[in-house]
């Protein structure tokens, strides 16, 4: 299918205005980041949510009318649920009302309307998922009519995980960068070479994420970091029932280390009751480890760090970026995969690209 504009959330279709170039005076000029490549859906994709989080309201919480591990199937992009459990689960769904994206149900409508629900989301993190989503279909092959190799998409899901990494070590410790809106979409990978080693680094990242968070004094129970205990869940339920000693990561404790964290701290994590017999051994394990001090004389608690200079020499010395985003590669080399042995972006696709046009696949 040709690619076609995106129609989501993002006001006035995101096009030109998110590019510096554009000169749209009433918006910041944010500049393009070194990772990407001079005509990148990806880098006009980040341009686009980078704009949308300058902006005081992005960091507004939203209600979410269901956990995000519990959406049940739909295309829509805070629906990140693999299928595949939908028998075992539809009694349990068949007691709730349905989720029709904020019509009748609570999703997206304001936490500040709602204090005493549970599952909320900032509408950062909403666009960072939309962001995601858009290059994620920029990675995928079929998206274009194209074949070019096994597990292009699962290494284009890598490859935006390691673009997460580069914009934690970008925000340096900026705890509004990192704490509110990146954690959630770490869950949509779930592919790939290397994704243990991936995931073990993004847990340290979350870590030391919380680390920040402890030595700010968010990490409590009326944090205003609301979302803080429905995110930890859902990196526990991440390890603990999802990918588990499969992946290699058990060794690491990853679950275990955000139970201690969440006991310390009196942090009440949303969303894991289902599970709560596989948490047993975690829970019980987790009352041995002692939770380094978060202070001015232990900047990097969880080494941080030397295991992003380790990943780095392992699978770097570059990571991140837009290689596998099909929008940055020449014409010739589409053609080359193309079904057809056409290129699938025409010149004015190609131009629209050019001028900072969000676009993915049909
Ligand atoms: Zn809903």
């Amino acid at each position: 299918m040709p690619p076609k504009r995106q129609s989501t959330d993002t006001p006035g279709n995101a096009s030109k205005k998110s590019k510096p170039a554009a000169s749209n005076t009433d918006e910041p000029v944010i500049p393009r980041g070194k990772r990407w490549s001079k005509v990148s859906g990806s880098a006009n994709a980040d341009d686009g949510y980078r704009l949308q989080i300058s902006k005081p309201e992005a960091y507004a919480y939203l209600c979410l009318c269901k956990p995000l591990h519990d959406r049940g199937e739909s295309e829509d992009v805070w629906d990140e649920e693999d299928d595949e459990d939908e028998d075992e689960e539809t009694a349990d769904k068949e007691k709730q009302p349905a989720c029709d994206y904020g019509e009748t149900c609570v999703c997206l409508k304001p936490a500040a309307e709602h204090p005493e629900h549970p599952w909320v989301i900032t509408r950062a993190a909403t666009h960072k998922l939309n962001t995601l989503r858009i290059m994620g279909s920029l990675r995928d092959p079929d998206g274009f009519g194209m074949y070019t190799y096994n597990d292009h998409f699962g290494y284009g899901l890598v490859e935006l995980a390691q673009n997460l990494i580069l914009d934690f070590e970008e925000a340096k410790g900026d705890w509004k960068a990192v704490g509110r809106g990146d954690a959630d979409p770490l869950f949509q990978v779930d592919d790939g070479e290397g994704v243990a080693a991936l995931i073990n680094t993004l847990g340290i990242m979350f870590l030391t994420m919380l680390s920040t968070l402890e030595r700010e004094g968010l990490l409590k129970p009326d944090s205003e970091v609301k979302s803080v205990g429905v995110v930890m869940a859902a990196f526990i339920r991440l390890i603990a029932a999802d990918i588990g000693p499969d992946f290699g990561i058990e060794g690491d404790g990853l679950d275990k280390k955000l139970l201690a964290y969440a006991k310390k701290q009196n942090i009440e994590l949303k969303g894991l009751s289902d599970i709560e017999s596989e948490l047993e051994e975690p829970r019980a394990e987790a009352e041995e480890i002692v939770i380094p001090a978060a202070d001015a004389n232990n900047g990097d608690p969880w080494a941080w760090q030397k295991a992003l200079a380790d990943y780095k020499k392992q699978y770097g010395p570059t990571i991140g970026g837009d290689k596998l985003d099909i929008t940055t590669w020449t014409s010739a080399e589409r053609k080359k995969a193309s079904f057809d042995k056409k290129d699938p972006l025409n010149k004015k696709m190609i131009d629209a690209i050019k001028e900072g046009l969000i676009m993915q696949p049909a």
